[in-house]
C-alpha cells in the first residue's frame, strides 16, 4: 500500500535549525537509541517532512536507524502516547492523521495553554528574554525572505516554545511542545498554503510583552491562533511518503541508499 511518492517532499538538506531543535540534536550522541529515534521522528513530524498517515514500518525503521525492534517499539510507544503516532492492531504504526474536530480541540488547548504562557511572559520576561525574542522574530523574517520553507516551519513553531521557555515551567513547555508538533500534522493535512505559518503576528506579540501589556499580548496570541485555525481547509487528501527519503540526509544513516 505504500506509495513511494516524493513530489511533495521539502528539500531534504538540513538547513540552519532553530535554537530549540539544535539543543535536541546536539545532545544526540549521548542519548539512548530509542530517544534518538523518538527525536528524529518527532522532529520530522514537527518539520512536516513526515506526513500524516505515513506507515512507520518497524523493519524499515530498524534498517534506517540501525537498531533492533524493541528500540523502535519504545520510540513508537512514546510517540503514540503523545498522539503523534497511531498504533493500529494488526496493521502497525502510522503517523497520526488528526480529524478536523481534533484540529479544533488542539487549537482550543493551545489557546488555553498559550494564554497562560503569555501572561507569565509579561510578568517575568527580562530585557535579555525580550532581546532573544526579537532575535528569533528577525530570524523568522529572514527565513521567509530566503524562501526556506522548512526553516520557516521550524522557526514558527519554535517561537511559541521560546515563549514557554521564559516561564521556566518545564511541564507546561513539554505540553506545548506536543501541541505544537500536533499542529504541524494539522497544517500538513489542512494547511491551504503557507498562510498557515505564523507571520508578523509574532513581532506584534513580542511588542506587547516588551511593553508589559498583558491584555494586549493575550489578545494578540489568541487572535494569532484563531487566524492559524481559520486559515485551514478541512477538505484535503493526504499522501504517503518514503521513510528512507525522510531520514536519509542525516549523518548517522549514511550507509543507506535506495
Ligand atoms: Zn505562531
Amino acid at each position: 500500500m505504500e506509495k513511494r511518492e516524493e513530489r511533495d517532499l521539502p528539500p531534504l538538506k538540513q538547513s540552519a535549525r532553530s535554537p530549540d531543535m539544535v539543543i535536541k540534536k546536539e545532545t544526540m550522541g549521548k542519548q539512548e537509541p530509542s530517544e534518538r529515534v523518538y527525536l528524529d521522528i518527532s522532529n520530522a513530524i514537527f518539520e512536516q517532512r513526515l506526513k500524516p498517515s505515513t506507515k512507520l514500518g518497524e523493519q524499515m525503521l530498524c534498517e534506517i536507524f540501525g537498531v533492533n525492534r524493541p528500540v523502535i517499539r519504545r520510540a513508537l510507544m512514546r510517540l503514540s502516547y503523545e498522539t503523534l503516532v497511531d498504533i493500529r492492531p494488526n496493521r502497525g504504526a502510522f503517523v497520526a492523521s488528526p480529524s478536523p474536530e481534533d484540529a479544533r480541540q488542539i487549537f482550543e488547548a493551545r489557546r488555553a495553554v498559550e494564554e497562560w504562557i503569555t501572561r507569565q511572559c509579561v510578568a517575568c520576561a527580562g530585557p535579555s528574554d525580550i532581546e532573544h525574542l526579537h532575535a528569533h522574530v528577525a530570524m523568522e523574517a529572514e527565513a521567509r525572505r530566503s524562501g526556506d520553507r522548512l526553516h520557516v516551519i521550524r522557526l514558527s513553531g519554535a517561537f511559541h516554545l521560546e515563549l514557554a521557555n521564559i516561564t521556566k515551567n518545564s511541564r507546561m513547555r513539554r505540553f506545548l511542545e506536543e501541541l505544537v508538533a500536533q499542529t504541524s500534522l494539522i497544517i500538513s493535512l489542512y494547511g491551504k498554503n503557507d498562510e498557515s505559518l505564523c507571520d508578523d503576528d509574532h513581532a506584534r506579540i513580542v511588542e506587547a510583552i516588551a511593553q508589559k501589556d498583558s491584555e494586549s499580548a493575550v489578545k494578540r496570541i489568541c487572535a494569532h491562533l484563531d487566524s492559524c485555525l481559520s486559515s485551514l481547509s478541512f477538505a484535503e487528501e493526504n499522501d504517503s511518503t518514503d521513510l528512507r527519503s525522510i531520514f536519509m540526509d542525516q549523518r548517522h544513516y549514511n550507509t543507506l541508499s535506495s
